[in-house]
């Protein structure tokens, strides 16, 4: 059984096509700048091809994609009836999804009553389906697996605002959560790491990428998540300001003359370490500007390392205790600075990092790492997080 799975963006579709048997990924790539001349890039072990024609709508997109994966160098599969099932990646499930679901006409109404909390992301899932629906034909079953899913378990104490409660009833406005996809395979990979059952657990995962977010998962259901109705929320990360007084916000506007839209950009694209440290939003470039001397890449560095560990500290106490922390994400996984720094401020917690082999170890290059010694009372992983591993699971369960 093959899988295809699909993170459609508003001009770029990313894929993987996964067969089932043995969980393997025989081909994956990305199609960019969808729209005008676009450029496919397909990968099958280490064969690349390129293909760069126009590709006016994600339909010829995919279609692209189907002839990499049927025809020429990067050839996988014989025909498309091999591909038994999609699934997709939809950012914003709001309060109607609180698990994957097959699509149909009911669940794509429900995932365009969803826009007006996602208007960036889920108009762009829809077209992924939608492209899918027009390239391999209605009768292929297709699921919709959401970022907000795993989320949807917090109670209401922990997911409304302390605003008028008319606006959550009015428009949903409320603490959502995002990357619970990587959240829920990261916690359920430490509790099999562990060989416990994630019923007994508490876990705080922290998802640390260009977009981050921490989890506190207390017996396999997330109770709290740093991301909130949009994925501004939580701590600094590569370009987004997280949480701030939101007097600020006005503040900003009123004395920069600046409209919503305008500071909505400020906050989501020149915030956060890019706009601390000035010289990238790349974790790698701030390290090394900081390890040069960079004062102001040294102080974002300190600032997100700051935030993490207050978040982690919230989550114990929302939990009365943790048993395991995670890393995971693009920098999770690569900087044991990062790691070390924020365990380092955690040993009233009980934990002890096995500093030498968490350094040993820096890049953990698609494995799973205990890093704390063995008489720390708190287990300390790193995970490589796979979110299209899950997305193709949750597919062929819902399809069987
Ligand atoms: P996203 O999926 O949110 O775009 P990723 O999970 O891919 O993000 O993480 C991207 C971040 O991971 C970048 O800041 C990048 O610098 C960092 N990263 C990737 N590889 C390394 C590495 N080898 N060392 C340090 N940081 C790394």
């Amino acid at each position: 059984m093959k899988i295809l799975v699909v993170n459609a963006g508003s001009s770029s579709l990313k894929y993987q096509l996964i067969d089932m048997e043995n969980e393997q990924v025989l081909a994956k790539g990305n199609c960019e700048r969808i729209g005008s001349m676009a450029l496919l890039t397909h990968k099958t072990g280490d064969k690349k091809v390129e293909v760069e024609k126009e590709m006016p709508t994600h339909s010829e997109a995919l279609d692209a994609v189907m002839k990499a994966l049927t025809s020429g160098e990067g050839k996988v599969i014989d025909s498309l009836s091999e591909i038994t099932a999609v699934g997709h990646r939809v950012v914003q499930g709001g309060s109607e999804f609180t698990a994957s679901t097959i699509i149909n006409d009911d669940v794509m109404a429900a995932i365009k009553r969803c826009i007006p909390l996602a208007p960036l992301h889920n108009p762009a899932n829809i077209l992924g389906i939608e492209a899918c629906t027009n390239v391999l034909g209605k009768e292929i079953p297709q699921v919709a697996v959401f970022d907000t899913a795993f989320h949807a378990s917090m109670p209401s104490k922990a997911y409304l605002y302390g605003i008028p409660y008319e606006y959550y009833e009015k428009y949903e406005i409320r603490r959502y959560g995002f990357h619970g996809t990587s959240h829920r395979f990261v916690s359920q990979k430490v509790a099999d790491l562990m060989g416990k059952d994630i019923k007994d657990l508490k876990i705080i995962t922290c998802h640390l990428g260009n977009g981050a977010s921490i989890a506190a998962v207390n017996g396999g259901i997330s109770v709290d998540t740093t991301m909130g109705l949009t994925p501004l929320d939580g701590f600094m990360m590569g370009t987004r300001s997280g949480s701030l007084d939101p007097s600020v916000v006005t503040f900003i506007q009123k004395n920069e003359n600046l409209s919503a839209d305008e500071m909505d950009s400020i906050l989501n694209k020149k915030s956060g370490v890019l706009g601390i440290s000035g010289v990238s939003n790349d974790n790698r470039d701030v390290c090394e500007a900081a390890s040069n001397g960079n004062e102001r890449a040294k102080l974002a560095i300190e600032m997100q390392n700051y935030q993490i560990i207050k978040y982690i500290g919230a989550y114990a106490a929302a939990m009365n205790g943790i048993d395991a922390i995670a890393f995971t994400g693009g920098i999770g996984e690569n900087n044991y600075d990062i790691r070390e720094a924020v365990c380092d401020s955690l040993t009233y917690l009980g934990v002890e990092l096995d500093k030498k082999f968490n350094l040993e170890n820096a890049h953990i290059r698609g494995n799973d790492i205990k890093i704390s010694t063995a008489d720390s009372k708190v287990a300390v992983f790193a995970v490589s997080t796979d979110e299209e591993m899950v997305i193709a699971k949750d597919t062929l369960e819902l399809v069987k």
